[in-house]
C-alpha cells in the first residue's frame, strides 16, 4: 500500500463545541512571543468554584465537548487535578496545554486515564533555537517531562509556534518526535498578539512569508506523519477554488479569560471586542460594534479581522488584488499517521 501524505482539510463541524479556558494568567515563563496580554486577559487565577460553575455554563451532557485548559501555565493551578475530574464528568474531553514544567506534581495527582491529552509546548529541536524564545533550561525540563509522561502513559501532543525565528529549525522536530514518542503534532503559526505585537525592527521580525510557509511546513508535516506521527498545521492560503468559512458564524469555539471575557475569535483578544462575556456566573451578550458583528462581512481577502487588526500579513498584486485569500485562523489540515 502507498502512503497518504495528502494534507486533508478538517472542516468546522456544526455543532462541535471547543472550549478554551484560562484558569489563570500567572506563568513561570516569560516568552519572547507571549500573546497573554494581563491588561485585556486579567491577572487572577480563577477560584475553584467559579471554575466549575463556568465549564457547566458550556457543558452539553448529551453531547461531548472539548475543554482546552490554558493559562499562563494551567498546572500552577492548585486544583488542575480536581478541575480535570469534574469536567471529565460533565462529559468534556480534556487537553491541557502545559509548558512543560507540569507543577504540583502533575503527572502523579493526574492519571493518563482521566486526561486525553497532555500538550508540551516547544518552539525548536534543539535548546539553542529553543531557548532563546521560551527561556533559559527550558527545552530540557520540557523535554524530559515530555518522556516522563509518555512512560506513564499519557497520551501527549506537542506545539510547535512557526515564526520567523525558527521556521528553518522545524524540519528537524520529526527526528526529536519519534525519539520523544508524541502521538500529535501541531504546528501553528506565530500570531500577531500580545509580545509579538509589539516588536518593530527588522530583527525583531516574526512573521513568516508566505512562500516560506508554503516551502516549509507542508513537506515537514508529510515528513512526521512518515514517522508515524498525527499533524495538524493552520490552512492560512485558500487555493482559489476553496471556499471562505469564518468559525464565528459555522463553529462553536469559546476563549475565556479570567476576567470573564469570551471571545469567538482569537485574533481579537488584544482588544476589547468581545461579544460575550461572564458575569455573576451567566454567560451574557453584549449589544455593540463587537467581533460577531463583522463575522459575515464578505471581502476579497478571507478572514476580515486578519484584514483589519493585521493588514501587515496581507500582500496584493500591482492591480491591487490580494494576492491570497486567507482562511480562518481555526482552519486546520491534517495528516493521518502513516505507520
Ligand atoms: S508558557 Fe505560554 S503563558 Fe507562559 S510565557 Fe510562554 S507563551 Fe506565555
Ligand atoms: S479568524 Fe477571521 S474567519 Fe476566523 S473567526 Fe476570526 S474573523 Fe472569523
Amino acid at each position: 500500500m502507498t502512503a497518504d501524505l495528502t494534507a486533508r482539510t478538517v472542516d468546522f463541524k456544526a455543532g462541535e463545541r471547543n472550549v478554551f479556558l484560562h484558569l489563570l494568567t500567572a506563568c513561570n515563563l516569560s516568552c519572547q512571543h507571549c500573546y497573554i496580554n494581563p491588561p485585556q486577559h486579567g491577572t487572577e487565577t480563577l477560584p475553584l468554584a467559579t471554575v466549575l460553575q463556568w465549564l457547566e455554563l458550556f457543558a452539553r451532557p448529551e453531547q461531548q465537548g472539548n475543554l482546552i485548559l490554558l493559562g499562563g501555565e494551567p498546572t500552577l493551578h492548585p486544583d488542575v487535578g480536581q478541575i480535570i475530574r469534574t469536567a471529565k464528568s460533565m462529559g468534556y474531553s480534556v487537553t491541557v496545554d502545559s509548558n512543560g514544567y507540569l507543577f504540583h506534581d502533575f503527572l502523579e495527582r493526574v492519571s493518563p486515564a482521566e486526561l486525553d491529552y497532555l500538550s508540551f509546548s516547544l518552539d525548536g529541536p534543539d535548546a539553542t533555537v529553543n531557548d532563546p524564545l521560551r527561556g533559559e533550561g527550558v527545552f530540557a525540563v520540557c523535554t524530559e517531562n515530555l518522556r516522563q509522561a509518555v512512560q506513564l502513559g499519557f497520551r501527549t501532543s506537542l506545539i510547535y509556534t512557526v515564526s520567523a525565528r525558527n521556521i528553518d529549525q522545524l524540519h528537524r522536530m520529526p527526528a526529536l518526535l519519534n525519539d520523544l514518542g508524541v502521538q500529535r503534532f501541531f504546528i501553528q503559526v506565530i500570531g500577531l498578539r500580545g509580545k509579538s505585537a509589539r516588536t518593530v525592527s527588522v530583527e525583531e521580525q516574526w512573521q513568516v512569508e508566505p512562500a516560506h510557509w508554503l516551502q516549509v511546513v507542508p513537506q515537514v508535516a508529510q515528513e512526521a506523519a512518515r514517522a508515524g506521527i498525527h499533524v495538524t498545521y493552520p490552512k492560512v492560503f485558500l487555493e482559489p477554488d476553496e471556499s471562505f468559512a469564518c468559525a464565528g458564524q459555522v463553529a462553536e469555539n469559546y476563549f475565556i479569560f479570567p476576567n470573564g471575557r469570551v471571545y469567538q475569535c482569537p485574533l481579537c483578544e488584544d482588544y476589547p471586542l468581545h461579544h460575550l462575556c461572564i458575569e455573576e456566573n451567566q454567560l451574557v451578550k453584549r449589544n455593540g460594534l463587537f467581533e460577531d458583528r463583522f463575522f459575515a462581512l464578505d471581502i476579497a481577502e478571507g478572514c476580515v479581522m486578519n484584514k483589519l487588526l493585521q493588514p501587515d500579513t496581507l500582500e496584493y498584486t500591482a492591480e491591487g488584488k490580494p494576492k491570497h485569500r486567507i482562511s480562518c485562523c481555526m482552519l486546520k489540515q491534517e495528516i493521518l499517521p502513516q505507520i
